[in-house]
């Protein structure tokens, strides 16, 4: 009998693998094809200052419309685009359409709203990362301080000398950096420093149960300590409640960025929502 039931398991386990290979097969195959059908497009989604509620950024997020396979999620195929390598070419896209629409916001008069574009390991371990940003910033023009590069922490904490030599060489172009989903890796706190980061973004799996559960709530307000002690910006990532924005205010994080502002949005209606910011006074964050 168990015998049996362990063949049964074993069939299932192995069906559902193919399913899912085969899936991912078709995945990578569309992907291939998806930056010249021109069926990626970047959103935007504002990053708040708290005190005066202004936009201060625009994470650049990649969205795939898919002809075959309708709309799949980035959870779904940045996977796959690293393991095959597709990520380079379509990373060098996202860094010069993202740089192009943000010289738009700048051309509109906008200021003092950056915007940050994920940079996946592969692409920032090969040897012209540098090359592609400094190339997406003078294509378009954008001043190199309005460009924020997200990185990870087990990004910069592997072959740290290399990493190093990179960041630094980014750095000097007037960029600025800031840390992905920190909090989930393995950061050497003195890393920070020496790698000129400007910014922590603190992972959003902390900000969803930060109010119910004092082990979350006791990580992010040592970030944001953090934060203050080595005086590098702090951003919540996933706010989605007022309890929680609250709850980051009076732990005294300056920045969050999630549904409860705003979900990511089209270029078109990021520009509309900067230019109704424009009215207000409220542009102070030098970038
Ligand atoms: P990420 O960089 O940590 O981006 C934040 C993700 O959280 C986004 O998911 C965003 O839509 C989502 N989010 C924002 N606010 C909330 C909230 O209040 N609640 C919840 N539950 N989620 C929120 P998205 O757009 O699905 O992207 C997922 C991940 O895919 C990103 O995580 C990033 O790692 C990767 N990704 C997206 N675009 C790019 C890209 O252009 N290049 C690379 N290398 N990776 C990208
Ligand atoms: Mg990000
Ligand atoms: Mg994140
Ligand atoms: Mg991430």
């Amino acid at each position: 009998h168990a015998k049996e039931n362990g063949r049964n398991t074993y069939r299932f386990f192995t069906e559902s693998m193919n399913a899912n290979a085969l899936d991912r097969l078709q995945i990578e195959n569309h992907l291939r094809r998806a930056l010249e059908l021109n069926q990626l497009s970047l959103h935007f989604q504002p990053q708040i200052d708290l005190k005066s509620g202004a936009i201060v950024g625009g994470e650049a997020l990649l969205r795939w419309q898919s002809d075959a396979l309708g709309f799949v999620p980035p959870g779904r195929f940045i996977p796959i685009a690293e393991e095959s390598g597709l990520i380079v070419p379509i990373g060098r896209w996202v860094l010069r359409e993202a740089c192009r629409q943000a010289m738009l916001w700048y051309d509109a008069g906008v200021r003092n709203v950056t915007v940050a574009v994920n940079i996946s390991a592969l692409q920032f371990r090969r040897d012209d990362i540098v090359a592609c940003v400094s190339q997406a910033l003078a294509e378009s023009g954008l001043p190199p301080e309005y460009l924020e590069l997200e990185l990870t922490e087990s990004l910069l904490m592997e072959h740290v000398e290399d990493v190093l030599d990179t960041v630094l060489r980014l750095k000097t172009l007037g960029v600025r950096l800031s840390i992905d989903d920190f909090g989930t890796g393995y950061s050497s706190l003195s890393y920070l420093k020496r790698f000129a980061v400007d910014r922590l973004k603190i992972d959003q799996s902390f900000v969803r149960d930060m109010v119910e559960d004092p082990d979350d709530a006791a990580i992010v307000r040592a970030i944001i300590q953090l934060g203050r002690s080595l005086k590098l910006e702090v951003i919540a990532e996933g706010a989605e409640s007022r309890t929680q924005v609250d709850f980051l205010i009076r732990e005294g994080c300056l920045e969050s960025q999630g549904y409860f502002f705003c979900p990511p949005v089209a270029h078109d209606v990021f520009m509309g929502m900067l230019a109704r910011g424009l009215a207000s006074p409220a542009h102070e964050r030098a970038p």
